[in-house]
């Protein structure tokens, strides 16, 4: 899953962008209001983590233009004001939680999960496809019952898979939710994993969808 994250306090920024990467989360970091924007334009992110007070544009500004037009990434909202008014505010322009300055990073990385289960349409935590169950908090995969150890990147790759059985990804989505800004891309990396999913969990779990990408086929 990759995550955008505006927040300008440098120390807070590193720490929660490190901390959301050794939870398996893929993460964009920018410092202010406009970058913002011009991030949510031309990425695709499964959240989007917002700080209020920010430079060149408002957090609360940013949200509403967002909401304004139709865009209905699930919202976290970062702050340090504890004002009861500004939470109001924040939740009623559309985010969907907040958490107040200092934070947990445990307990952000749970109400991201809660939101991303959310609105893949998910109340139980554990995604189950199949004979294969895959738990986002835990990040144990069993097949037929049986615990398989997968590589942070296979992990990854294997979440994006079951949080849309049915659904065709590109080679190209598929990059995007495994590699940030700063993270190279090698060649051939996507197959490469898919190479190894398939050796682990079988060699029919993920199709070819030929010109398209791959999918991992709902369970009839
Ligand atoms: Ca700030």
């Amino acid at each position: 899953m990759r995550l955008l994250l505006v927040e300008d306090d440098s120390m807070i920024g590193e720490s929660v962008r490190q901390g959301l990467r050794q939870d398996g989360f893929t993460v964009d970091w920018v410092r202010d209001g406009r970058a913002a924007e011009l991030a949510l334009a031309n990425e695709v992110y499964d959240l989007l983590l917002l700080d209020l007070g920010l430079p060149k544009k408002e957090g609360l500004e940013v949200l509403n233009t967002l909401r304004q037009k139709g865009n209905t990434i699930p919202v976290v909202i970062l702050t340090a004001r504890d004002a009861v008014a500004d939470r109001v505010k924040g939740l009623d322009a559309g985010a969907d939680d907040y958490l107040v300055k200092p934070f947990d990073l445990d307990e952000l990385a749970a109400r991201i999960r809660a939101l991303l289960r959310r609105r893949s349409g998910r109340a139980e935590p554990v995604i189950q496809v199949g004979a294969l169950t895959l738990n986002p908090a835990s990040r144990e995969v069993t097949l037929k019952g049986e615990p398989v150890s997968l590589s942070a990147r296979e992990f990854a790759l294997l979440a994006a898979f079951l949080d849309r059985p049915g659904a065709v990804l590109s080679r190209e989505q598929l990059e995007e939710k495994l590699y940030g800004w700063d993270q190279e891309v090698g060649s051939n990396t996507v197959e490469v994993y898919i190479h190894a999913l398939r050796k682990k969990l079988g060699q029919d779990l993920i199709k070819n969808v030929r010109g398209v990408g791959y999918m991992v086929p709902k369970p009839s």
